[in-house]
């Protein structure tokens, strides 16, 4: 489309004006690490992403970081998705000893499965015919990025926050997740160093199915607690 041409001519003409200009700030540039911005951006930037912007500079001019080395972190960050933590969740309903290990332990299970997750502490809570697991940062947005990438925006919001802790089977209902009463439901409050996954029950009429093939029934929202695991259909 035209519009798009022109958009990307702009773009291409802020990084060339800015090889001219390299530090000074008061003009439109393409920032260290690649990410674009200008003074008369589709939108104004926000406080946070000056904050952002501020700190990525002075890491680079102090020399702590590279731009290249915050671009492959950035990376790595994106890679991460559910996708790790279904692959883990269908290990463990098809390897009983995984399970101990992951239930005993978050962090080392998933390690050896060759993620990534770094210090912090995973604890994987199982969900069974009696009990029903949901996690929830009350304070923040702390989550299990490192398995399973960024949270869903929802996650963070005051909403999901409060009410969680105060009517789970409320929030649960509009999830679309109604419960029996007899369901014991638990919240856990995530912090900086630790962070939960939950085990969804394993879906009925998956007898002898490949993990690769159960992983696909495991959604992001099911190892959060606002989802099951998709069924067998
Ligand atoms: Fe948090």
């Amino acid at each position: 489309m035209p519009h798009d041409h022109d958009h990307d001519h702009d773009h291409d003409h802020d990084h060339d004006h800015d090889h001219d200009h390299d530090h000074d700030h008061d003009h439109d540039h393409l920032s260290p690490s690649g990410h674009p911005y200008r003074k008369d951006d589709d939108h104004p930037i926000t406080y946070w992403q000056t904050m952002e912007i501020a700190i990525r500079e002075l890491l680079e001019d102090k020399g702590v970081l590279t731009a290249d080395q915050i671009a492959r972190q950035i990376d790595a960050m994106d890679r991460r998705s559910p996708a790790n933590g279904a692959a883990v969740v269908a290990r463990a309903w098809t390897d009983p000893a995984f399970r101990d290990r992951l239930l005993a332990n978050g962090s080392a299970a998933t390690r050896e499965m060759g993620f990534d997750i770094g210090p912090l502490h995973l604890v994987a809570v199982e969900n069974t015919q009696t009990v029903h697991n949901v996690v929830v940062c009350t304070l923040c947005s702390c989550y299990p990025r490192n398995l399973l990438g960024l949270p869903p925006d929802w996650y963070k919001s005051r909403a999901y926050r409060s009410r969680t802790v105060r009517e789970p089977r409320a929030v649960l209902a509009e999830f679309g997740v109604t419960l029996p009463d007899s369901t014991t439901v638990r919240v856990h409050d995530s912090t900086a160093d630790m962070r939960y996954i939950v085990i969804p029950a394993r879906p009925a009429g998956t007898d002898g199915w490949t993990p690769d093939r159960l992983a696909a029934l495991v959604t992001r929202d099911s190892m959060i607690g606002t989802g099951l695991a998709l069924s067998a259909l």
